[in-house]
């Protein structure tokens, strides 16, 4: 035995014959201590939802992928041993015994043992994906086991550190339940109609001028207002996706027919769509529903992306990787990506996957607001009618003054080089170039956390901030907020030290620890307002997004054909400009 895992062994618990399988990483400390699984915190909240949701503890099998503890709960140091081998091993050959109609996995490893899902990162030796596919109703990938259904959900672990996930678990723990009701997988049944040409055209655009509501979606490339295709769905049974060709009059007739019908149009996220859409020469009429509204009016703490809502709304597995495997819940593609015909069918079926969720989705929340308090609908209704003047602002945009643009940018830069230089030699690196991108290779990189965490933490001693990770590991951090509490502190020292050396010593860390944030601060302000695309009008726009944070701020980045940048959190502080720049 490895001296990372601990020898001693817990089994599972449960019914060998249960309906309902919960899959964890290994036992942690408390279950070592009481030889049973998932009697700890995390097991507690387990227990807690479980019977919120109809099961009792003593109905379902609790397993482990490891009856092991490995050293500090860390389950990554279980890779790739011969114990995790053999009890994997053991775990399906009991499953398949078991034969249960559902196997719930608990967090990534267990969704990537049963299933393959979730992507795993080389670098760090660990998996990420459980946002995505939580809730997704799958099929086991495990011989013999390909029969199951798996839903795979947060590990409740996840929840005690980050509450606002608990009722996420709680939705799929509901699903679960129902899904232990039917072996079936019962996935949606839709007709997607992919990129109909000539009289086919005609007869969908027809078809679909018949709906009583119809969801749009566009794919564009990224950073440019470059249509790839249009997609409608009248149901969330029948998909249609139109290849864009701009050259193609009947295309742009059919278009047009549909986009300026008086039929309803149901969008997720719609302001980007019609946005390119009119920059395309389309404008729509009756754009009645919104999704990311309706959702973020409702449930304005959960995540409102199509794919979240595709999750806990339909059975429509996750789909979101299937064209690209960067698992972006993206509104557009690379042009290199676009570039790939090829791929472009992947993507099409995509698009009518987005639209016939949004439509199916848009059902459920018309219902849930008009069946909710009556607060929501006036909300909702506030909402969708700030659409408008956004988009008016949207594209009015600012008016840019070049030339004083130029002067901020090179004044900025010359502060920059000139505190880069402070820094190097301070540091002891004098004589560095200073220059952006460094050409000298010596020069201090105020954003590699690696460097800045060596300087501060190793080289002068600072106490260590730390921040809890992702996977609930505390990792020290350089982090603007851990660079503010350090000045706090070497203020202090400075404040209240009485012998000039030691004053000195903690003067130069103060001024170390400003200067990082000043360069960061220069940085940002440079790749985020200075070095930007404006319109060829002139003009500096943002896309907005009505209803952007929780609180019901409204939240802006660049414009939807990647020029211009967040208009709302344009720096107000003056940057002083001098004859030389
Ligand atoms: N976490 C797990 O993954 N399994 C347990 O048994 C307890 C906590």
């Amino acid at each position: 035995m490895s001296f990372n895992i601990s020898p001693i062994r817990v089994e599972g618990e449960g019914p060998l014959s249960a309906n309902l399988v919960l899959i964890g990483e290994a036992p942690g400390g408390e279950e070592e201590k009481e030889g049973r699984p998932f009697v700890g915190l995390s097991g507690n909240k387990l227990e807690a939802v479980l019977r919120r949701n109809g099961f009792e503890r003593a109905e379902v099998r609790l397993e482990n992928l490891s009856p092991y503890r490995p050293k500090g709960n860390k389950f990554e140091l279980l890779l790739g041993t011969t114990e995790l081998a053999t009890s994997v091993k053991e775990l399906y050959d009991r499953l398949r015994n078991i034969n249960p109609t559902v196997i719930c996995t608990l967090g990534n490893w267990p969704t990537w043992f049963l299933t393959g899902k979730g992507k795993v990162q080389k670098k760090r030796n660990m998996i990420s994906g459980i946002m995505n596919w939580r809730g997704s109703i799958l099929r086991a990938n495990v011989e013999g086991l390909d029969h199951i259904k798996v839903i795979p959900t947060i590990h409740p672990a996840a929840i005690l550190r980050d509450p606002v996930l608990y009722p996420t678990f709680d939705q799929d723990i509901k699903r679960v339940k129902a899904e232990t009701e039917f072996r079936e997988l019962r996935l949606p049944e839709r007709q997607f109609v992919i990129a109909p040409k000539g009289a086919e055209m005609e007869q969908w655009t027809n078809e679909l001028l018949r709906a009583k509501k119809l969801a749009v979606d566009i794919e564009n490339v990224k950073d440019t207002s470059h249509l790839l295709c249009v997609g409608f769905a009248s149901s969330s049974t029948l998909g249609v996706c139109f290849e864009y060709d701009e050259h193609d009059p009947l295309l742009r007739d059919c278009l047009f027919r549909l986009l300026s019908s008086s039929i309803p149009k149901v969008f997720h996220f719609g302001t980007h769509d019609t946005e390119i859409l009119r920059l395309n020469g389309y404008e729509v009429n009756n754009y009645a529903w919104d999704t990311l509204l309706s959702q973020h009016v409702m449930w304005p703490e959960l995540p409102r992306s199509l794919a979240y809502l595709t999750s806990v709304h339909t059975r429509e597995p996750y789909y979101k990787d299937e064209v690209k495997e960067d698992d972006s819940d993206t509104k557009a593609w690379s042009a290199v990506w676009a570039a790939k015909r090829e791929k472009r069918s992947k993507l099409y079926t995509y698009n009518c996957k987005d639209t016939c969720c949004t439509h199916e989705i848009s059902d459920i929340h018309e219902r849930e607001i008009a069946e909710g308090p009556a607060a929501w609908k006036r909300f909702f209704e506030f909402e969708m009618s700030m659409l408008e003047p956004f988009h008016a602002i949207m594209q009015t945009g600012m008016l840019v003054d070049e030339i004083r643009m130029q002067e901020i940018k090179r004044a900025v830069e010359g502060k920059l080089a000139e505190q880069q230089v402070a820094l190097n030699s301070l540091l002891g690196v004098p004589g560095a170039c200073a220059q952006r991108p460094c050409r000298c290779g010596k020069c201090i990189n105020v954003n590699s956390s690696k460097q800045i965490s060596a300087i501060l933490y190793d080289a002068l001693g600072l106490p260590k901030r730390t921040k809890r990770g992702d996977d609930g590991e505390s990792k020290v951090t350089t982090e603007e907020h851990a660079l503010v509490s350090l000045i706090a502190i070497c203020k202090e020292k400075v404040d209240s030290l009485v012998r000039p050396p030691t004053i000195a010593e903690w003067k130069k860390k103060l001024l170390v620890v400003k200067l990082i944030i000043l360069i960061r601060g220069g940085r940002k302000m440079k790749s985020s307002y200075l070095d930007i695309r404006i319109s060829d009008d002139k003009r500096l726009r943002s896309k907005y997004r009505v209803g952007g944070a929780e609180t019901g701020r409204s939240s802006a980045e660049k414009y939807v054909d990647g020029t211009g940048a967040n208009g709302q959190t344009f720096p107000r502080g003056g940057v002083e400009i001098t004859e030389a720049a």
